[in-house]
């Protein structure tokens, strides 16, 4: 026997009245007792404790409201379990949201591997000259391209700790990026390409400055062409340095629809889990219906003896 069986037995014994019983190790050696805190107590005085029999309980009216509210409590269990069982219930009205939502989910996923290309329109080999870094605080760069000077500086931010100059971003000075968009491009794709070339001369310029800055080479030959090379996977223009905008918006977007659709999942999982739950714990709940009605049957029984 375990120390902890053993333990259990011996207050078991004692609270129900009765002294703890010397043959309760009859594994063990004959009469050799594992130690309690507690001696065994006198024969004269287990047996007065035997004879007053149990503690006093719950009793009369306070057992009969206890049990009530017992009865109560299984009644409400059995409801939502015959519902759970039952051939229309909440879980599956929940469920079957659960899986429209999904459905629009997994087309919108759908929709995204099927996307048409992405618009593009072709820059020359325009080269980019006169690149010039100025590494000072603040740092400066300038390049021309096609006639066009293009300057960028960082903003001077003293602010923060009084001495110590805070890095920014590059702001451009000079240059006119529309300035680059060649003639021919369709009209209604010319904002897209000069928003594309704004975001991809702030790159350029942004990488010219830290090359300068670590003290590598400056790119060899660059065009403008290089500023919007198109995308293997979409189509669309890459950014100076293979960058594509519209590709990391798809992965986003599909990051967002992936998540989306696992958290429905596992919603859906979980009302499934619920409704078996539900459903395998009816017969459980309806013996402890009997027990409860038995017990309350007779805590009314004494109840009535008792007043009488
Ligand atoms: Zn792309």
């Amino acid at each position: 026997m375990s120390w902890l069986r053993f333990w259990k037995q011996n207050e078991e014994s004692e609270e129900i009245g009765q002294a703890p019983a010397n043959d309760a190790t009859p594994a063990g050696p004959p009469r050799v007792r594992l130690t309690t805190n507690q001696p065994p107590l006198p024969p004269h005085l287990a047996a007065t404790r035997a004879a007053s029999g149990p503690r006093p309980r719950l009793e009369g009216q306070a057992l009969i409201e206890r049990l009530q509210r017992r009865k109560q409590d299984i009644l409400f269990e059995i409801s939502q379990s015959e519902q759970a069982a039952s051939e229309e219930n909440p879980w599956r009205d929940r469920m079957d949201l659960l899986t429209e939502a999904l459905t629009t989910v997994e087309d919108d996923l759908k929709a995204l591997d099927n996307v048409p290309p992405e618009p593009f329109a072709p820059l020359p080999e325009t080269p980019i000259t006169d690149i010039a870094v100025n590494t000072a605080d603040p740092p400066e760069v300038a390049f021309t391209i096609d006639g066009q000077t293009f300057h960028y500086s960082e903003d001077i931010d003293w602010a923060e700790r009084g001495h110590q100059v805070i890095r920014t971003e590059l702001v451009r000075r000079a240059g006119d990026p529309a300035a680059l968009v060649p003639a021919p491009t369709p009209d209604d794709l010319k904002p897209a390409l000069m928003a594309h070339l704004t975001e991809s001369l702030f790159v350029f310029a942004s990488d010219l400055r830290d090359r300068a800055l670590d003290g590598e080479f400056q790119p060899a030959h660059p065009t403008l062409a290089d500023l919007a090379r198109p995308c293997p996977n979409c189509g669309g223009w890459m950014e100076w340095g293979g960058v594509c905008q519209a590709c990391a918006r798809r992965r986003a977007e599909r990051f967002r629809l992936m998540a989306e659709r696992n958290g429905l999942l596992s919603k859906r999982a979980a009302e499934a889990d619920e409704m078996t739950r539900l459903i395998e714990r009816l017969p459980l709940a309806r013996r402890r219906l009997i027990d409860v009605e038995t017990e309350l049957a007779a805590a009314e029984r004494n109840l009535a003896a008792s007043e009488r």
